[in-house]
């Protein structure tokens, strides 16, 4: 089998890869919402591939891997890799869980980072009121996560909370010392809705990039007795291009409440540092971002040699990486929590996948599915409706 071709468009939020070969078999990966501008990015790869057998994933990564980089830079070569991984999978008649090793659990369980409702404040009872209408989501999640301190509009909407202007356009981001008021309001808030999810539901944060060693401190051990998941992405996260070890290990050392990071982070090499130095316990790369869903489980396994946790990332994935999720999750070994469910955007893309189950999640968990490759294919007839202009030949 030969890579004949490599296309990239955007449906709705989501750059859309799809890679074709001589036997009619086709392979799609994709890119995390509102990563239009990796789409040259996508097709630079494609003169790398053409000509090489497919089934050959770590043979065909070997030619690209090297031209990627963190957080959006890996995202074109994690979907490739993905996109390689489906074409395996189909070609071989098996899901790609199979070609991985196989499952090591029937039902992967999720955590909530994209079931939203509005917030209409950033109070703690309005915390607390977001909270209680994600506890009743249909989904049933076991663990939802939810943005706090610099990872939320608090810079721009709470007076006086810290140190610094505020910056609100979001493509910036905040970073400084937190004001005793501020320091204050955040943990009101995490404990208002701990009220509300009681000993039921595990509640995670995401916290940054942005907060003081200090302040990550003071806000781990001001939370210790409630139990808290995990504090996600304090010192670095996100866009940052590094990783900061040697600080994580700093806030981890001096704390009972789990530090998370590493959304952002391209290949196990950059895993390193946090992982042999015991800088988080928990690690959570996104399939799209690391360099794809083989790297993904070659870092949990290392992260479980050392007694770390993996919880991925994934949260705006689209469709195409929640099947990514679900294959590489089932195979994960004992360290695994969850990982981040994405949605589909806009609502249309629900008629455009087939092979999903319905519901996809019941009591906070997706059943692990058979189908060959990721599992799920396009409905090309609807689907081609909402290709943009001058992409009408995506699936031709
Ligand atoms: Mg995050």
């Amino acid at each position: 089998m030969k890579i004949t071709d490599l296309k990239c468009t955007v449906l709705g939020q989501n750059p859309v890869v799809r890679i074709v070969t001589d036997e009619g078999i086709s392979g799609y990966g994709a890119l995390e919402s509102g990563r239009h501008y990796n789409r040259p990015q996508v097709l630079y790869y494609k003169q790398a591939i053409l000509g090489e057998d497919p089934t050959n994933v770590e043979r065909v990564m070997l030619k690209i891997r090297r031209r990627g980089s963190f957080k959006p830079w890996g995202s074109a070569v994690s979907a490739i890799e993905v996109a390689l991984w489906d074409i395996a999978g189909k070609a071989a008649g098996l899901p790609v869980y199979k070609l991985l090793g196989g499952k090591i659990r029937d039902r992967v369980r999720v955590y909530n980072g994209a079931v939203r409702f509005p917030m209409t404040g950033y109070s703690p009872e309005h915390y607390a009121e977001n909270m209680a209408r994600m506890k009743e989501a249909k989904e049933g999640f076991t663990i939802i996560k939810q943005g706090i301190g610099f990872h939320s509009p608090m810079p721009g909407r709470v007076p006086n909370l810290f140190y610094g202007d505020a910056h609100t356009s979001g493509f910036q981001g905040n970073r400084g010392l937190l004001t005793e008021q501020g320091l204050r309001h955040v943990i009101a808030c995490v404990e208002a809705m701990k009220e509300v999810l009681c000993d039921e539901i595990g509640l995670a944060l995401d916290c940054g990039p942005g907060w003081t060693v200090p302040d990550a401190i003071r806000l781990a051990k001001a939370l210790e007795p409630l139990n808290i998941m995990w504090l996600e992405d304090l010192i670095t996260g996100d866009y940052v291009p590094y990783t900061n070890a040697g600080v994580y290990r700093e806030v981890t050392q001096s704390t009972s409440t789990p530090i998370h990071t590493g959304e952002q982070i391209y290949l196990r090499q950059n895993f390193k540092d946090l992982i042999e130095q015991h800088a988080v316990r928990i690690v959570g790369p996104d399939p799209f971002d690391i360099g794809g869903i083989a790297e993904l489980k070659w870092v949990a396994e290392y992260a479980d040699l050392h007694g770390i946790l993996m919880a991925p990332h994934g949260t705006a994935d689209g469709l195409i990486g929640l099947a990514a999720l679900v294959q590489v999750s089932a195979t994960l070994p004992e360290n695994y929590i969850a990982f981040e469910y994405p949605v589909g955007r806009p609502d249309w893309w629900y008629d455009i996948v087939d092979g999903l189950p319905d519901p996809i999640v019941k009591d906070g968990f997706v059943d692990v599915w058979d189908r060959p490759g990721l599992g799920v294919t396009f409905d090309e007839r609807a689907a081609k409706a909402y290709l943009p202009d001058g992409d009408g030949d995506f699936f031709d």
